[in-house]
Formats: C-alpha cells, sequence, structure tokens
C-alpha cells in the first residue's frame, strides 16, 4: 500500500464510490480501479446489483480476504418495472440486445436515491464519485454530498476522440453510403471512416438519456481512460484539449496484481478448470497457440462458429477456442459432437464453453497471437501482454480499435470484415468469414516471416511499456496517486471552509 496512508485510519482517506455499468467489459474494468485504488490507500464502495454481485462472488471473496477497503454494495435492480425480463441485471442478459439497452439504461437512473440514502447513513462519506458515463444520475449524487465526479470510459483515448468529434460535428448525419469513408474533421491526422465502420449509434440509448449523458460529462472534473500515455499520446492529448476536460490515463488497469488468482475470477467463475488449462498450455510450445474469443457480449451464429472451427482445424496450429453461443449453444454441441470435432483436434485444440480466465490465457508464453472482436478490454489485454492480434470487430467501437491496433499501432492484422452486425439480431444464416480465411489469417498471424516477426517484436515492446507504465513511479502508477492526491486537496479545502 501506499505508505502516505498506511497510519491513517479508514474514515479520514479519500473515500471513492465507483459506479460501473452492469456489462462485463465495463464492471471488470472498475474492479481492477477499485483493487488499484484501495492499493494505493483509498477506501471503496463498488455499486453493484445483487446478481451482479453474485456474478463476482469469488473476487469479493478476494477482496474480503485481502483485507482491501474495498465495500461492494448491492443495490436491488428493478428492471422488471420498466418491462425488462425477470433476472436482467446486467447488459449481456437482455435477450433481445441493443433493442432493449436504452430500458436497460432508464431502469439504472433508479439507483439514484437508494445510493443516496445507502451513503448518508453509512461512513466514511464520499469524496469523490467515479462513475461509468453511461450512468448521468450518479451526477445528482456528487453534488448531494458536494463531491466531484468523473467519469469512466471503457474505450481508449483515440476511440473516444473519434467519438467525440463525430457527435460535436454530426459527421454521419447527411451521409447516404453507409460504406462511403468519411473525414473525422479535427482529428490529428487524416482519418476517414464509414458510417458502418464506425458504429456509434451502439451508445446512443434513447435521446432523453443521450442528453442527460452530455450535460453530466459537462459537469465533470475529468475523465479517466484505461489506457497509458505512451500508448497513444497523440490521442489522449488531443482529447483533451477537445473535451477540455483532465484525461487520466490510468492503465492496462487488468495488470493490477500479480496474484493471478483474482485475476482468473475477474467478471465471472472461470467455466474451465485454471490448473487444467495452465498445464494444457504449459504442454505447448512458446507463442504456438492462438487464442479465440469474442469478449462477453458478441453471440456467434453457429454456422459461423463453425466456419471457425474448420478453419482452426485446418490451419494445424495449436488453439484454444472460446465458445459463446448463448441459446444457439446446444445446435454447436451437436455438431461438435456428430463432428467428432473435439477427437480429431484433441492433440491441440481446448474448447472452453462459457467463460474464460482470459488475462491468465494471454499471460502465458504459449500464446502467440489473440483473434479478437477489438473490444477495448480485450484489445489492452492483449497489448500489454504482448501478443499480436488478429482483428474482427463486430459492433460498437470495435472498428475503431481495429484502426488503432493493426493500422497505428501495427500489432494486429485484420480478417477482413466489413461492416457491423447488429448486436441482438444477428442473422443465422450470415457468414462473415469463411474457414479458408480463418486458416490463411491464422497461419499469417503466426508465421515467423518478416511481417509477423515484425508485429510480434512491436507487440513485445509494447507490452513491456505497459507493464512499465503500472510499475512504482511509471505513467499510470504517478496518474494514479495524482488523482488521488487532487481529491485529497479538495477534501482539505472542504474542510477549510467548514472551519471559517
Ligand atoms: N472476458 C473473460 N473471459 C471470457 C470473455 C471475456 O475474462 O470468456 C473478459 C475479457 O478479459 C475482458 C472483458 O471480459 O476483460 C470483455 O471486455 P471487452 O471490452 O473486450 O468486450 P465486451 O465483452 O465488452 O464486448
Amino acid at each position: 500500500m501506499n505508505g502516505a496512508f498506511k497510519h491513517v485510519p479508514l474514515m479520514e482517506r479519500p473515500h471513492f464510490v465507483l459506479v460501473p455499468q452492469m456489462a462485463q467489459g465495463h464492471t471488470i474494468p472498475m474492479i481492477d480501479m477499485a483493487y488499484i485504488l484501495a492499493g494505493h490507500g483509498a477506501v471503496v464502495t463498488f455499486v453493484t446489483t445483487p446478481r451482479n454481485a453474485a456474478r463476482l462472488e469469488s473476487i469479493i471473496q478476494h477482496a474480503r480476504d485481502s483485507q482491501l477497503p474495498i465495500k461492494f454494495l448491492p443495490l436491488p435492480f428493478k428492471g422488471t418495472e420498466v418491462g425488462l425480463p425477470e433476472g436482467c441485471e446486467s447488459v449481456d442478459s437482455l435477450p433481445l440486445g441493443l433493442k432493449q439497452l436504452s430500458t436497460f439504461v432508464e431502469a439504472s437512473l433508479q439507483l439514484q436515491d437508494p445510493l443516496i440514502s445507502y451513503l448518508r447513513e453509512n461512513g466514511p462519506p464520499p469524496n469523490c464519485v467515479i462513475s461509468d458515463m453511461t450512468h448521468p444520475w450518479t451526477g445528482a449524487v456528487a453534488r448531494e454530498f458536494g463531491v466531484p465526479r468523473l467519469s469512466f470510459i471503457g474505450f481508449s483515448a483515440f476511440s473516444s476522440l473519434v467519438r467525440h468529434l463525430i457527435n460535436i460535428h454530426k459527421v454521419y448525419d447527411n451521409v447516404v453510403d453507409d460504406f462511403e469513408p468519411v473525414p473525422i474533421p479535427g482529428f490529428p491526422h487524416p482519418l476517414e471512416l464509414p458510417k458502418t465502420r464506425s458504429t456509434l449509434s451502439f451508445y446512443a440509448s434513447g435521446e432523453r438519456i443521450f442528453n442527460m449523458v452530455k450535460e453530466e460529462e459537462s459537469k465533470n472534473i475529468g475523465v479517466i481512460v484505461n489506457t497509458f500515455q505512451d500508448l497513444e499520446p497523440m490521442y489522449i492529448k488531443s482529447y483533451e484539449n477537445t473535451i477540455d476536460k483532465k484525461v487520466w490515463p490510468i492503465g492496462p488497469m487488468c495488470i493490477f496484481n500479480k496474484d493471478m488468482k483474482p485475476v482468473a475470477s475477474r467478471g465471472e467463475k472461470a467455466s474451465i478448470d485454471v490448473d487444467r488449462c495452465l498445464r494444457w498450455l504449459d504442454s505447448m510450445p512458446n507463442r504456438s497457440v492462438i487464442y479465440v474469443s469474442f469478449g462477453s457480449l458478441v453471440r456467434s451464429m453457429p454456422l459461423q462458429l463453425i466456419e471457425i472451427g474448420l478453419g482452426l482445424e485446418a490451419s494445424k496450429k495449436p488453439f484454444i477456442w472460446v465458445i459463446k453461443a448463448g441459446e444457439r449453444m446446444s445446435e454447436i454441441e451437436q455438431w461438435l459432437l456428430e463432428e467428432n470435432f473435439e477427437e480429431r483436434v484433441k492433440d491441440r485444440g481446448l474448447i472452453i464453453r462459457g467463460w474464460a480466465p482470459q488475462v491468465l490465457i494471454l499471460s502465458h508464453n504459449a500464446i502467440g497471437g489473440f483473434m479478437t472482436h477489438c473490444g477495448w478490454n480485450s484489445t489492452i489485454e492483449g497489448i500489454c501482454t504482448g501478443v499480436p492480434m488478429l482483428t474482427w470487430p463486430h459492433f460498437a467501437e470495435q472498428f475503431l480499435n481495429e484502426v488503432l491496433v493493426v493500422d497505428i499501432l501495427k500489432i494486429g492484422l485484420r480478417i477482413g470484415v466489413m461492416s457491423s452486425v447488429t448486436w441482438g439480431s444477428e442473422k443465422s444464416d450470415e457468414v462473415k468469414v469463411k474457414r479458408n480465411e480463418v486458416e490463411k489469417k491464422v497461419l499469417e498471424l503466426l508465421s515467423e516471416e518478416k511481417e509477423g516477426l515484425e508485429r510480434r517484436l512491436k507487440a513485445s515492446e509494447l507490452g513491456k511499456m505497459a507493464k512499465m507504465a503500472m510499475e512504482k513511479g511509471g505513467s499510470s502508477y504517478n496518474n494514479i496517486e495524482f488523482l488521488i492526491h487532487e481529491i485529497q486537496e479538495r477534501m482539505q479545502g472542504n474542510k477549510d471552509k467548514v472551519q471559517t
């Protein structure tokens, strides 16, 4: 722990209230943030809901065992009152996907009063609210206690900047052809993006919420980003200038802890025995395995999954393939069985059905490549573990992350997807990438030829830089210290005001 707080009683330390969006891609980095802030001596209240708390059971237990000052606070979530099905407390559990997203965000507005009541009745009082940007109601919570609010944007600075510029310049308002590349005004270098690959509509959660988010963003004291200074200095600076707010890059937060136990249960309990997974990886040559996973939200259709499976088999490379097919899972199981697929690839293929201990897998020396949907967490996890990526964006800002990884950082290779899918309305007969393309691109990514080696070298350099950023004295480490210090100074300022 930060020495400055060693002898300071908990009641006198800066108290951060963290409010994540209830979606694994948003909750996981904020859990890491909770650990990081507590590790630097702050006190943390982490707001969640009963079902999400049950999912996070092992990490909550771990925090308790480590005696870190993190309090997980489950507040009742009343989604059924606004028409959501019983038990829907996280974005990935919405049966209709995108169509229900705005209702879900509306439902979370009701957390405001219970959170205020809890914080009034239970000490210590908060000193700062850090909220997912999609929770505008937390602005009222911060004002109630006269404390600042920071928003957490779960994107890179690159895509945050693009998103902001698209919104303020209404870039696609008069564009008829969704595939036509359109220049992004105000970007620090020429950049053209077609509408279909900058699918920001994903976050347009109805006009009311959108306006509330915009309004609260303007009142924030700054924005926290899960990135690090040396990864994207130009975009961090430009984003800061464009929004005219302090931007705090404090990542990659996923490497907060060298202890792999809590890392393995980030988000959810792994569906595979972690020791079995590690033994399997130990049995593979260094940098030989391609890890295939599309995050927590992508719903892959059976026909596409079959093409992936056959492509992986044809590549003859070792692979870990995470399959998440939701309610279509039984169709995939049937195919695996009929084809005797697992037996056919038993010497080099490991299938994980459900939740994989992703960071633990990516951190292993046997991993040589990552076929990813380019969610920002997966991307930054690939970056900090030094793994080159085969990029397969599906929706939201994933296409922007692809541009960053492939064109700018030069640590990735496109699988070749040209347009997005609508989350929750996926077409079951659509195959975006055929088996021979999967095979070809996997081989290209893992190749020892010049380009493959250059990508690997660059990825490994970035991995080292990422780790340094989080080490004592590194840029992100220092930013965390500065942030806590700033909140402490504001606490002090408030005390002084009360005394005079
Ligand atoms: N994740 C995991 N195991 C899985 C799937 C996902 O640990 O089987 C984690 C992954 O490491 C990342 C997060 O879930 O931290 C997914 O976030 P991301 O931004 O990559 O994508 P999203 O799920 O939001 O689309």
